[in-house]
């Protein structure tokens, strides 16, 4: 079976692989001359379905929970599993209580337990929700170590506009192209981040930070990089990052520490989160054409699920279209 995937972001390469494994001939195309810049590549990489519970319906967390084991077993060594730690300012300590009415799967925990969990927040926060089974990746390294994998086994990669519009003759093709595809009632969420460098702080896990209007979090990577998001505004404009979200992002950096003052700021960056109205993915079918999208902000989240719910279809396709061939020999 030859499969064609549209897209080189988290869903197309999970498709990809998710068929490749099942033995699928796959070719991804992607308009792009890479495998980066596009909504996928600014994610946090946060693997966090029982704190995204705060905001998201009961699909996130029972479709999420097992993307850690997912990411694990494609990208051995790619996942860190240290939980998440969940704090607010003293002014906004109610947050804390709010958040954890609204979710599952944490600790409460205290001053002392936050300091041994991460020394360098020590006489930061008087209490913590720490929700143990959280993990997290760096999004970059995992896309790339995805693609480099599936280049191996045997997956053909074409990039920009030509490879896309000629696409061969494939059994079945799969939009994974995000806002690009159009698809009613799809809309963008645009959310903005920065990459600060400091080595005055390091941190084993995600951190979020409540704040009534503005809760953000900072995911360490590795080189004494941290991310810091993420905007959330109901708009698909892709351009630069605005002067006032800078400010707000590096104010709740350094409300959660102050050496981010000094740490160089070292990328912006702005990713279209593709969202249908009830914010939940969609696996659709038409024919022999099938579609993943809406992973809004979870994409390396719940991809892995969408894409053996993309593969279970094709494979069933495929079956159907054998059975009814064979009817009628
Ligand atoms: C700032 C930010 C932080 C986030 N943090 C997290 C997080 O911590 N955890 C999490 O799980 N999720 C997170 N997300 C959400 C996640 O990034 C998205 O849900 C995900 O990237 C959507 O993936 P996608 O593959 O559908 O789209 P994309 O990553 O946008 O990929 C679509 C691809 O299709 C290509 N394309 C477009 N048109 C065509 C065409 N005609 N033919 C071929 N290819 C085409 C594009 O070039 C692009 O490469 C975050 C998002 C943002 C913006």
């Amino acid at each position: 079976m030859k499969v064609l995937i549209r897209g080189a972001g988290v869903a197309g390469l999970t498709l990809a692989h998710e068929l490749a494994t099942r033995g699928a001939s796959v070719t991804v195309v992607d308009k792009r001359r890479q495998v980066a810049g596009n909504a996928s590549w600014q994610a946090g990489g946060m693997l966090a379905p029982w704190c995204e519970r705060e905001s998201a319906e009961e699909a996130v967390l029972s479709l999420g929970r097992g993307a850690a084991d997912w990411w694990s077993a494609a990208l051995p060594g790619h996942v860190m599993r240290n939980g998440t730690l969940v704090v607010a300012p003293a002014r906004d300590v109610a947050e804390l209580d709010r958040f954890g009415r609204r979710t599952s799967g944490f600790r409460e925990v205290d001053a002392e337990t936050v300091a041994a969990l991460e020394p360098d927040l020590e006489g930061r926060f008087g209490r913590a929700l720490f929700f143990t089974d959280e993990a997290h990746l760096d999004p970059r390294k995992a896309l790339l170590g995805l693609q480099e994998k599936l280049v191996r086994m045997g997956v053909r990669f074409e990039f920009g506009y030509g490879a896309v519009q000629a696409p061969g003759t494939p059994d079945i093709e799969a939009d994974c192209s995000g806002m690009a595809e159009t698809r009613p009632g799809l809309r963008g969420v645009r959310g903005e981040m920065l990459i600060l460098r400091t080595s005055e702080v390091s941190l084993a896990r995600p951190v979020r930070l409540l704040h009534p209007r503005f809760p953000v979090y900072v995911v360490p990577r590795s080189e004494n990089l941290f991310m810091v998001g993420a905007t959330m505004i109901e708009s698909d404009a892709a351009g630069p990052i605005t002067a006032r979200s800078v400010m707000e992002l590096l104010n709740a950096a350094y409300a959660l520490h102050p050496a981010f003052g000094e740490a160089e700021l070292v990328e912006t960056g702005v990713g279209v989160r593709p969202a249908f109205a009830d914010n939940l993915p969609r696996v659709e079918r038409d024919g022999n054409k099938i579609s993943i999208n809406g992973l809004y902000r979870h994409g390396f989240l719940l991809a892995p699920a969408m894409a053996r719910q993309a593969a279970d279809m094709i494979q069933g396709h495929e079956t159907k279209k054998e059975l009814s061939h064979e009817a009628h020999r």
